[in-house]
Parts: structure tokens; sequence; C-alpha cells
């Protein structure tokens, strides 16, 4: 109608005006307008709706306009919209406890941020105050946050044009047999010579001057790169051997992406440090945070914390968080993903990388899925070029115009597409919108050699 097409008019021009937007060329994006959402999906102002399969940032666990999300908002809103950190809140400390209550043993404090990137920002100062040192390894293939310190220690291009040089980060290689760093065959090869790579590059950095190692847990943006057998076990091995502390990033995938409310328990993982956002209240109002170990916890019972935030642990914040808690146990979500993801999605993805030239791989567990997508199978070469952007992006292009016609809305990343769709998309939506992407395969099936 006329009424519609004035308002995405509208929203389209106040956009491009005066919103600048994220990573992006200002003159050269155009985004969507939204008009609303409503659990798996979200629709424009013309009529299309989009299952969401990136759950906007891989961050809306819950789906749009969660009933008891929203209420949760409106209650509090009501009662106490606003108080600042250094008074005792109720919701806050409910939230803290249920953290805590579902973290490993010996992890009973959290401190609240505002988002991920604040989160490990945090983490990474109290792992530098904690021992006295500055430096801080991570992951070529990670991303971890857009601050200072967050970008400093991210692992793809982002990185590149905020390099400074001086932030005491260093990277080094994980895992990734599909495109191995150490020319492994097997999968216990890899998570064996990661390890001895880490180690090097622990000792020849100097073992003393490293204060922490981030790691996401299963590595997110950059592959859906779940960890072998005995890797992260042999990273706590290296970090107990040299006084390091292990910060385990789990924005993305805490708070049941992969089927548990923390990824280090598929993996018995045994971090100091976790930190989390996105998943914990679905996005509803910004929040994440630092859960602590007792060992460095008790560091600061004396120790003053140099660092604070006004909005630490922000009501409006907490309660859609404490809401989180309740849905997900009333709800079974937990269960309800790792059913879903080992009963619906991996035997659907086998099924499309036997079909389709294209799939090179597909990993992952839970609904976090990669699709990895190759010009040719022999060689893996990637069907994009790494880090590709304009016309040498175009298959991958073509792939998410595809998937859109469809009704899906893809995740894309270089020459992947993720699948990660809200945690309550329901299996009938869940196995149409693997149609659609199935269907997609088909186009890019047309760019192989
Ligand atoms: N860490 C990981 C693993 C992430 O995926 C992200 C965001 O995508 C971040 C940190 C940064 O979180 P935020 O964008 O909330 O700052």
């Amino acid at each position: 109608t006329t009424q519609t097409a004035q308002t995405d008019a509208q929203v389209r021009a106040d956009d491009r005006a005066h919103v600048f937007h994220s990573w992006s060329a200002q003159a050269k994006i155009d985004p969507l307008p939204v008009a609303g959402g409503e659990g798996s999906s979200f629709w424009d102002y013309e009529g299309n709706t989009y299952l969401d399969f990136s759950s906007q940032l891989v961050n809306l666990n819950l789906g749009h306009q969660h009933p008891d999300l929203v209420a949760a908002v409106q209650q509090q809103a009501g009662r106490l919209a606003t108080i600042q950190p250094s008074m005792a809140n109720d919701v806050r400390g409910e939230l803290a406890r249920l953290i805590a209550e579902v973290a490993p043993d010996g992890f009973e404090k959290v401190f609240f941020t505002n988002g991920g990137a604040e989160a490990n920002e945090y983490a990474v100062r109290m792992a530098r105050q904690f021992t006295g040192r500055r430096k801080v390894l991570s992951m070529y293939r990670s991303y971890h946050g857009s601050t200072a310190t967050a970008i400093s220690l991210t692992g793809d291009p982002r990185r590149w044009a905020n390099d400074i040089g001086d932030n005491g980060t260093v990277r080094f290689f994980g895992p990734y047999l599909y495109r191995s760093a150490f020319h492994s065959t097997t999968i216990e090869e890899e998570s064996q010579r990661a390890l001895e790579h880490l180690e090097q590059t622990i000792l020849l950095e100097g073992p003393g001057t490293i204060a922490a190692i981030i790691i996401e847990t299963v590595v997110g943006t950059n592959g859906v790169l779940v960890p072998p057998p005995g890797y992260l076990d042999g990273v706590r091995g290296l970090c107990d051997r040299h006084g390091i502390v292990y910060i385990a990033d789990e924005v993305m995938v805490g708070f049941g992406r992969i089927g548990e409310w923390f990824a280090i328990d598929a993996f018995d993982a045994k971090p100091d440090l976790i930190t989390f956002a996105k998943g914990v209240n679905s996005g509803y109002v910004p929040l994440g945070g630092v859960v602590i170990s007792d060992r460095i916890a008790k560091h600061f019972d004396d120790a003053p914390f140099p660092g604070g935030l006004t909005y630490s642990g922000h009501p409006l914040a907490c309660a859609p968080g404490v809401a989180t808690f309740e849905v997900f146990r009333r709800d079974g979500i937990l269960e309800r993903v790792r059913d879903l993801g080992s009963r619906v999605v991996e035997p659907a993805l086998r099924a499309m990388a036997e079909k389709h030239p294209s799939v090179g791989e597909v990993r992952g567990r839970g609904l976090f899925w990669a699709i990895e997508l190759v010009r040719d199978r022999e060689t893996r070469e990637p069907l994009v070029p790494f880090n590709a952007a304009g016309a040498d992006a175009a298959p991958m292009g073509a792939f998410a115009a595809a998937a859109k016609e469809g009704g899906v809305w893809p995740f894309l990343h270089f020459n992947r597409t993720h699948i990660a769709p809200p945690l309550v998309i329901s299996e009938e939506d869940l196995v149409r919108g693997l149609g659609v992407i199935d269907e997609a395969l088909d186009v890019a099936d047309g760019y192989t050699v």
C-alpha cells in the first residue's frame, strides 16, 4: 500500500541520511528496513518475511518478541528502570547467582558489561592485574569484539585497519583440520600439532610475559571450528605450567547455541574466566559479562579492581536474563537444541554435502553449523577468496540472493554460510529453511570447476 511504501521510504531516508553504520563504507550500503519480527522470522515493509538463519548476529537465541522476555523488560521498567552499579539490586544479584549456578564449580562471581567486546576487555584486564603480566595470546581466525583490546585480539581482517602494534597481543594458529596449518591428516594429529605450536609460541614469546590466552570455545564467525578432543585440555595444561590465565570467550556459543549453558561443558574445558553476552538475554537490552573463578576473584578481595561501567548490571538488561533461565528450563531449550541439531540439521547437511559439489565440508554442533563452500573439492580452493568483497564475492552474493528469494536470511562470512537459527525455531520451519539452503546451493554449484 501507499502507506507502507511511504513508511519504507521514510525509514530508508532517515537511515541513509543520519545513521552511521558498523563496518561499512557509508555510501555503499543499503540496509533493509525491518518492520517487525516474531519468533524466528522478521519482515520488511514490502511484505517479505524472512526466516532468520543467523539469529540476527547470532544473539537472538529465544527469537523476536518472546512474551516472557518482553514481559520481564516491561515489568522491570515499571519497578525500577535503572540503578547505579555500586548499589545492590535484586535482579542483578539474581542473574549473577543463576549464572554462577550453571558455571563450573569454583566460579561464583560475575562482572556485568554492556556486550561481548567489553566482556573480553575486562577479562583481559583481570588477567593482567592478576598475573602482573601484559601479553595476551589469541587465535588467527577469531573474533573477540571491536573495542581497542578486543579488536587487537581478533584474528580476522577486521583487525587490520585497527592494528596499532603495541597492544600486547600475539596470534597463533588453532586447530582446523580442513585447512590445517600443520599438514595434519587426522583430528588427533591436528590437536597434538596445534598444541605443540601453541607451546612453541609461548616459549618463544616468553612465558613470564604472557597474562592470558583467549579462545572461543567453538570458533564462531570465523568458521564454527569445533575443538578436537584433547585440545582445550592441553591448553589448560600449558596455562598451568606457565602461570597463564585461560579465558574462554563464550559470547557467541554460550547460553544454548550448541546445547549447553556454556560450550566448555561439551569439551570438559577448564578456563579461569568465561566471557558471555548475546544469548544471555537474546540482546533484548545490551548485556555481557565475565564469570570469574574463585582463584582470580580472591585476588580482588583485597586488591581493588581498577575498572567499571555506569551500566554494569543494568536492571533492564538483567531482568530478561533472569527470564531467559526460566524459559530455558521450562521449555527444555538445551535438550531441544541437541535434539534438533543431531536429528534434523546434521543429517540434512550431510546429505547436502553428498549432493552439492560446492560443499567442501559441513561441521558443527547443536544449532550452530557451517557449510564451507569451495570452487573445487579436490584442491579445497574456497568458493570466494579469503576476505573477498565486491565482485570477488559474487558467488556468495548469488547464493545469498537465492536463499533470500526463498525466504531465508542466511549468515555469510567469506566462503561460508552458517546455520544458526533461533533456538526456539519450530521443527517445521527448520526443515523448510534447510530446504531453501539446499536449493540455494544449486546456485553455488554453478561456480564450481
Ligand atoms: N566475542 C565473540 C566470540 C563474538 O562472536 C562477538 C560478536 O560477534 C564478540 C566477542 C563481540 O561482542 P559485541 O559485539 O557484543 O561487542
